[in-house]
């Protein structure tokens, strides 16, 4: 791997580790500063779903930049903010009309959980302040999202200061040997929220929280049959609010706009982020049914809010986003190239008996390593073959996202999510650099 500007910087992340410094981008490619091109194999972090330097978005923007770049919600309503709200409205699902604008998925959840508690308080039941999620899963890094997060290796350091909520297992029905396609798998994973309910007292249980197809922390697991109209009749019969994560989904990744969409599902709240503004301006929203804002701007108002809330920077370019998926039909290549690539990926298991599991919807696609197919047993602890694959694809000019957690405990796997512009000629690609670089680890 190419590692330019090697000087000392007061930059950082996670760790010390560098990477080659971003030139420009264009489509589904990044350059380096030394020329070194790369295919975006991840989207970023599955952010950038329409490519980069997209020319619609680029003009919206310019054309915004130089009217206003920010104009405080206390002191001013935007158009692009208004504009962007009612299309949004229009696009959710069972009528959720009413969006709050937010920088970013952990802010959105936020957002979810503190309009849930109020709603509560306002509707006269204050003692509900549970929000049940699942195990793993992956909601955000700020405190409140993170006690709703259901990944150890992240939450372990904070536990003594946020207030951990309850969680349910995620449906791995591969793990466990279940046949996802059977509407019995689906009942039996998610009648575990309803024991999870009936052990917490119905009565503390405020709200439910899930990916409908899971990101990261998964790896694109796709819920089985059955699983997600289980929970919303669940958390109806205990009048639960039910919150769809679909910061990573929402957008048009799986080939439909919501996740959720693909089971005809609404919950009572949603959240989006990601792919809202793909990467061309922080931007999130969580967008809630009238009948659980009006109650809490009854009761004086909600209790919340972010500086950059509605930012018309932002949201001229979510606007042009959105329309540039619609336009482009960017949903209807994401299932087309989404099924091609799945069936390419799904190849590798003839190949290499390490690949235990192919997954996902449209082009949020993923790849599990495991020590034995027959168990599935993880990869041992420490085993360097998951981080090289990493590097070795970048090597080759690709880039995939990991999450290496099952040698901990949750599971090793790859993410696969191009841009939703992606062509024939890109699988081509993203496949050649893939198998150079299984092929080494083998
Ligand atoms: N929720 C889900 C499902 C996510 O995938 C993420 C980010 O990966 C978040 C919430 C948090 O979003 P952000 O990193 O923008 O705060």
């Amino acid at each position: 791997m190419t590692t330019p500007n090697r000087q000392p910087s007061h930059l950082f992340y996670q760790t010390r580790r560098r990477r080659p410094m971003l030139d420009q981008a264009r489509g589904v490619y990044m350059w380096d500063v030394d020329g070194k091109r790369y295919l975006d194999g991840s989207s970023g972090a599955m952010v950038c779903n329409i490519g980069h330097s997209n020319e619609r978005v680029l003009e919206a923007m310019r054309r915004q930049m130089v009217k206003s770049t920010f104009g405080y919600r206390l002191h001013f309503e935007t158009e692009p903010a208004e504009r962007l709200a009612a299309k949004t409205a229009s696009l959710c699902p069972g009528g959720l009309n009413k969006v709050f604008f937010v920088s970013g998925g952990s802010e959105a959840v936020e957002s979810a959980i503190k309009l849930a508690r109020q709603w509560a308080i306002a509707v006269g039941e204050p003692q509900r302040y549970k929000v049940i999620s699942r195990y793993p899963s992956y909601h955000g890094s700020s405190l409140g999202a993170l006690a709703l997060t259901g990944y150890a290796p992240m939450t372990a350091p904070f536990d003594p200061m946020m207030r951990a909520m309850p969680k349910i297992p995620a449906p791995r029905a591969y793990l466990d040997g279940l046949d996802p396609t059977k509407e019995g798998t689906g009942h039996h994973y998610a009648n575990m929220l309803e024991e999870r309910i009936l052990q917490e007292g119905p009565e503390t249980v405020l709200g439910f929280i899930v990916e409908p197809v899971g990101g990261a922390s998964t790896g694109a697991l796709v819920p089985p049959t059955g699983y997600m109209a289980r929970i919303r009749e669940i958390c109806d019969r205990h009048g639960i609010l039910l919150i769809h994560d679909e910061v990573m989904t929402g957008g048009g990744r799986t080939g439909r706009f919501w996740g959720a969409e693909h089971w005809g599902v609404a919950p009572d709240i949603l959240v989006i982020s990601k792919g809202f503004a793909a990467g061309y301006a922080p931007l999130g929203a969580m967008v809630a049914h009238d009948r659980v804002v009006e109650p809490v701007l009854d009761k004086g108002g909600f209790i919340h809010g972010y500086t950059y809330a509605g930012n018309p920077l932002a949201c001229a370019a979510g606007l042009a986003v959105v329309e540039e998926i619609e336009t482009q039909g960017l949903m209807a290549n994401a299932e087309r190239m989404g099924n091609e690539l799945k069936r390419r990926l799904k190849g590798l298991m003839d190949r290499y008996d390490f690949i235990g599991d192919v997954r996902g919807s449209g082009l949020l696609l993923a790849f599990e390593l495991v020590a034995d197919r027959r168990t599935m047993a993880p990869l041992p602890k420490g085993l360097n073959a998951f981080d090289r694959l990493v590097e070795l694809a970048y090597e080759r000019g690709l880039i995939i996202y990991s999450r290496r957690t099952r040698g901990g405990l949750e599971g090793d796997h790859f993410l696969v999510c191009p841009p939703m512009i992606v062509e024939e000629s890109h699988l081509d690609e993203i496949m050649a650099a893939l198998t150079a670089a299984l092929d080494e680890v083998a």
